[in-house]
């Protein structure tokens, strides 16, 4: 089970105990080993990394501490490991393995972040009492920011139908849920109805909650929703959805990667 430390520390990886577990990141991509499927720990990593390379805590799994550190670019796998897109931890059948890579892959962009103070210039440090980064010289405090965004499965046809949309930005030719970042000032029911108008002209009813997922890139927090069409002409309004439309479950377009909450979603209100 993955836990949250309760505080921060930085220390060199030279003097992390042996079972440490160390998640490396570089570009997009986290280091693993056993052919991709679990992390590395210092003992097996001793002799390929810097003793002096400065490690952040993250939590632990099972009582074994991980600590993270972002490498240069240019790093490449050592013998035996490899380097694996950091989104396909999000499929591990191992959900401490995603934990421990969100949790540090948020932690050290944060830290990274705030290495001086924003006010008055000062090099910051870790707060002593709290989850936090303090200025010494003027007291401000920097906690991790989150940025909350919302995704929706909207229904129609008495639950028989679904709207997804194909983004730009996608990779692959798939079709998924509409998704958007929270506002400041409006509740998350708010932010759902505003993203469907905005993205599709829809208007929504009966919105409730369903379940939640980190999503470190950079440091949002995904929340999933469902919401009942009530009016409009599904059509994409913003640029960035090119093509949209109702599906049932026979007839499914190509869905999200497998461990996306929007996959998720789906799969559980088809039984896929
Ligand atoms: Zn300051």
């Amino acid at each position: 089970m993955f836990t949250i430390n309760q505080t921060h520390k930085e220390l060199p990886f030279g003097t992390l105990a042996p079972n440490s577990i160390i998640v490396l990141f570089s570009g997009k991509s986290a280091l693993m080993t056993d052919n991709g499927v679990r992390l590395p720990t210092a003992s097996e990593l001793a002799g390929t990394l810097a003793t002096e390379t400065v490690m952040m805590t993250a939590g632990f799994i099972d009582g074994a501490e991980c600590w993270g550190a972002r490498m240069p670019k240019d790093f490449t796998a050592p013998q035996g490991f490899e380097l694996v897109e950091s989104r396909l931890a999000f499929v591990h059948p191992n959900p401490d393995i995603a934990n421990a890579i969100s949790r540090c892959r948020e932690f050290i962009t944060w830290r990274n972040g705030h290495r001086l103070c924003g006010a008055c210039g000062a090099i910051t440090e870790f707060a002593a009492s709290d989850l936090a980064i303090v200025c010494p010289s003027c007291g401000m405090m920097y906690y991790p920011q989150i940025a909350p965004a919302v995704i929706t499965m909207i229904t129609r046809n008495n639950g028989r139908e679904i709207l997804l949309a194909h983004n730009k930005r996608f990779t692959t030719p798939s079709f998924s849920l509409i998704a958007g970042f929270v506002e400041s000032g409006e509740s998350l029911e708010q932010a759902v109805a505003r993203e469907i108008m905005e993205e599709t002209g829809l208007t929504v009813k009966n919105i409730r909650y369903l379940s939640s997922q980190p999503w470190p890139f950079p440091n949002s927090l995904m929340l999933g929703f469902m919401a009942e069409y009530e009016s409009g002409e599904a059509t994409p309004l913003d640029g960035e959805l090119s093509e949209m439309g109702w599906y049932s479950k026979e007839n499914l377009p190509q869905l999200p990667s497998p461990g996306s909450i929007a996959r998720k979603i789906i799969n559980e209100y088809f039984q896929l």
